[in-house]
């Protein structure tokens, strides 16, 4: 059963843990509302990490350029504030990269990724950002039998394209070293993984920017593009560029719906338990994961709690209360924590939160420019965006001021994508084809054979070349 003491059962009613925290610890800098009708050089929609990183390039390369960036609701509001703080690599995207584009660009996407996660420690370190950044590793564990294959699949691909000691093959042994779970049987260890609080890191890269000239209005739903004019209820910014960094709300834009399904994901929050970690052994500040389609995600937290995220969770058509209201995928996460950590029965969850993962048909981000006009997007992270977004804000820093850099020869800029079906076949679609997932990975987990309905349903996205999904 779910524990949650002290917090009604309306996850997302409040801001994730992290942003609270973040929030309570920093000076304030308000940044009100759009309320009249200005000019600058390039408007911003959406003030997460992709926003807020494409500002701060921008004013690397172009010092004197005029930035505003339009947020609906606060910086950091959105999953950059709430998700799991898994600063962590592409090694276990190759497969897919390597599919879309050869092995010499995958090994050229991961490194930039790599580049990205050392970036944003620099970063924190020259600008003061306490954004509890530690850089332990990644840690996939196998808590099934049909994922030894996969767990094979992604050591052997980092040795076959030349990147041998990115991920390294674990033995049971070593993994429960690492994290003693009654559910753990081998894994893998990849090195590029790092730790950080989300909601600092956010926050702290909204005052670096507001310092640097950057105006932000918070408060400000941009309602529609006009060309690169960004229309907003109380104003409107005139820019020669326009940049969408809206993440999952790109569903309901044209320029990126057919790229996009929207899928919430949760995180539960245990409270302080450092005794707990430590009968364990986890106590190196591992990123851990299993290797679910529906992955389940658990990292800890400086003062011994462990973030559990993942497991559970729906598609939708827009981005709804379900995203952050969603008791059912509360619920699920938690029995997720329940399961891996028998020995935390009684250590409470004191918080739970969601939010939305823009899901690509590759599994994969892509950032570039939308059409004809003067319109730049990032989008398609499919939940591992906090390093990504900072290579993102790069590359469309980088094609806005037409910088001639290796970021823009990176070969997810300007790719073509497959696209999804158009609706309503597309959002229903992903709530059946998601609900199959779940079910195929539980019965698996549970030393079940999953029903043959469920498991073809589950394999629908794979047959129609999308590279999600099991195979
Ligand atoms: C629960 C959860 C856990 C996750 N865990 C991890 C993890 O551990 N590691 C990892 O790498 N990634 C993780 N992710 C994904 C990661 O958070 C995102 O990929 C990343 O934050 C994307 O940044 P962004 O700036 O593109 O999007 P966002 O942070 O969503 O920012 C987009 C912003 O646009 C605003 N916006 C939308 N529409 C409009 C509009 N019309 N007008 C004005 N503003 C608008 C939104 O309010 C939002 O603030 C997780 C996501 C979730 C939901």
């Amino acid at each position: 059963m779910l524990n949650l003491t002290g917090l009604a059962l309306t996850p997302g009613a409040q801001r994730s843990w992290w942003l609270r925290e973040a929030l309570a610890a920093e000076a304030p800098q308000p940044c009100p509302p759009l309320r009249s009708d200005v000019n600058a050089d390039v408007v911003i929609v959406g003030g997460g990490f992709t926003g807020l990183w494409t500002a701060y390039f921008l004013t690397e390369r172009s010092p004197g350029l005029g930035v505003v960036v339009l947020e609906q609701d606060i910086c950091g509001g959105g999953p950059s504030g709430r998700n799991g703080g898994f600063a962590s690599g592409w090694w276990d995207e190759l497969h897919g990269l390597v599919t879309l584009y050869g092995a010499e660009a995958a090994v050229r996407a991961c490194r930039a990724v790599s580049d990205s996660i050392g970036s944003i420690e620099d970063f924190c370190d020259l600008h003061g950002i306490d954004a509890w950044f530690r850089r332990r590793g990644y840690m996939f564990a196998i808590t099934a039998q049909a994922h030894e294959r996969l767990c094979k699949g992604m050591v052997d691909l980092a040795r076959e394209v030349g990147a041998p000691d990115e991920i390294e093959p674990l033995t049971p042994t070593e993994v429960q070293q690492t994290c003693a779970s009654p559910t753990f049987r081998g894994g893998a260890y990849m090195r590029d993984g790092a730790q950080v609080q989300p909601g600092r890191l956010v926050r702290g890269l909204r005052r670096v920017v507001l310092d640097r000239g950057v105006t932000i209005h918070e408060g400000s739903p941009v309602t529609r593009l006009d060309g690169t004019t960004a229309v907003t209820p109380a104003g409107s910014v005139r820019a020669r560029h326009a940049v969408l960094a809206v993440n999952a709300w790109g569903v309901g834009w044209p320029q990126l719906n057919r790229r996009l399904v929207a899928w919430s994901s949760y995180i539960v929050l245990t409270a302080p338990a450092p005794e707990k970690l430590r009968e364990i052994g986890w106590t190196g500040g591992e990123l851990i994961s299993d290797f679910r389609t529906s992955l389940r995600y658990f990292r800890t937290t400086p003062d011994g709690r462990i973030a559990f995220g993942g497991g559970g969770g729906r598609a939708r058509r827009t981005v709804d209360e379900l995203f952050t209201r969603d008791a059912r995928a509360v619920s699920e996460t938690a029995d997720g924590f329940r399961l891996m950590f028998p020995s935390f029965a009684d250590v409470p969850i004191e918080d739970a939160w969601g939010g939305p993962i823009d899901v690509s048909p590759t599994h994969l981000p892509t950032f570039g420019r939308a059409g004809d006009a003067n319109v730049y997007y990032a989008a398609g992270y499919t939940g591992n965006g906090v390093a990504p977004t900072h290579l993102a804000g790069q590359v469309l820093a980088d094609l806005i001021t037409g910088a001639d850099t290796d970021n823009v020869r990176l070969p997810m800029v300007n790719a073509r994508p497959p696209a999804f079906p158009p609706e309503p076949f597309r959002s229903w679609g992903a709530a059946v084809v998601r609900r199959a997932m779940i079910a195929k990975e539980t019965a698996e987990e549970r030393g079940r054979k999953p029903g043959f309905f469920i498991s073809q349903l589950a394999r629908t996205p794979r047959r129609m070349g999308f590279l999600l999904g099991p195979d």
